[in-house]
């Protein structure tokens, strides 16, 4: 069995590796997707000790959770997995609108309830802000489906630390899922010490950034999804970035691990992560990935990547 750590104040104890499954029935997300290989992502995981799968309402829009929904079932073991899911997205006119009021948070975590084939989700967050639901307001209906025993525990996701203050006015708050990886690292001014003295665990979103951190890209990859125009893989930035994670590589190498893993490693010292949810396209990705728990960063290696990406 391997290790487990606890997320936060919750109750919820998980592999420090989780997975995260915007590519698993993300057709919206990512073009080409296989069904039946995003169901295998999810079979590789659970049978090799991953216990903490983060989907949303919108990966798809809704065939992340119900592909999970149908791997869950097949296994049959509830109980060991621990679900994160999200939702705040509804669909108007054919135009997505965010809304955090309390009667549509009620009716999204039911409807993730079904595709989910649940009648409990282990952590719901509010996927986006809004701008018109006070963020306590929105964490009390949270609180209220928490007490009924819908939800275990409460998360928020992409709020400012405004936001997240108004949203943890009561102290309900577990989890903040926010952007972070080597190349943003934004939320090091106020997010990460914010949740580190509230006892909330922040989960790190694209760890990998979408895969640069990975460490398989050269300056000839291209790409036919969303990082066609993201910033980090554009032009110069690009074939800079790449130069970082060649650095990292040596100190990968040094400790006998791959760039993904002391990348990984990497987070799990910071205070306030207790998991990480790197996505996956495949199953050899998955397994990839659970070589992080093998690696050790002493003090050296942890300084020398926070310089690579400080330069
Ligand atoms: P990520 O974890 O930063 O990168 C995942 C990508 O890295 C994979 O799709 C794969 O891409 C590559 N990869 C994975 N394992 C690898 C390995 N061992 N070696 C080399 N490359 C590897 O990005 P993400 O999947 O978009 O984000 C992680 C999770 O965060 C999502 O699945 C989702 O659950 C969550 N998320 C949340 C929000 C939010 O708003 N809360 C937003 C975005 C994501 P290639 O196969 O293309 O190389």
């Amino acid at each position: 069995m391997v290790e487990q750590s606890r997320i936060g104040k919750t109750d919820l104890y998980v592999n420090k590796i989780g997975l995260g499954t915007n590519a698993v029935g993300g057709h919206n997300i990512y073009p080409d997707l296989n069904e039946e290989t995003g169901k295998e992502v999810v079979r590789t995981a659970l049978d090799n000790g991953i216990n903490f799968l983060d989907t949303a309402y919108i990966y798809g829009p809704e065939r992340s959770e119900e592909l999970i929904g149908e791997v869950i079932k097949e296994k049959g073991r509830r109980e060991d997995v621990v679900i994160a899911t999200k939702g705040a997205h509804k669909f108007v006119n054919g135009k997505i609108v965010l809304d955090n009021s309390p009667a549509f948070l009620k009716t999204a975590v039911e409807s993730s309830l079904k595709r989910l084939n649940t009648d409990y989700i282990d952590l719901f967050y509010i996927h986006f802000p809004d701008e018109n639901t006070p963020k306590d307001e929105a964490v009390g209906a949270l609180k209220e489906l928490k007490d009924e025993g819908k939800i275990r525990s409460i998360g928020v996701s992409n709020f400012s630390i405004d936001q997240l203050k108004e949203a943890n006015k009561d102290g309900y708050v577990d989890v903040l899922q926010s952007e972070y990886n080597l190349f943003k690292r934004e939320v090091e001014k106020d997010l990460l010490p914010y949740t580190a003295q509230n006892n909330i665990s922040f989960i790190p979103y694209f760890p990998l950034a979408a895969g640069l951190l990975g460490g398989k890209y050269n300056k000839n990859t291209t790409f036919n999804d969303g990082r066609a125009k993201n910033p980090l893989f554009q032009g110069d930035a690009f074939v800079r970035n790449l130069e970082k994670v060649d650095q990292v590589r040596e100190v990968a190498h040094a400790l006998g691990a791959e760039v993904a893993h002391v990348v990984l490693a990497w987070y799990l010292t910071r205070d306030s992560i207790d998991v990480l949810i790197p996505g996956a396209k495949r199953p050899d990705q998955v397994l990839n990935n659970l070589k992080t728990l093998d690696v050790t960063l002493t003090n050296e290696a942890i300084e020398k990547i926070d310089r690579i990406f400080k330069a």
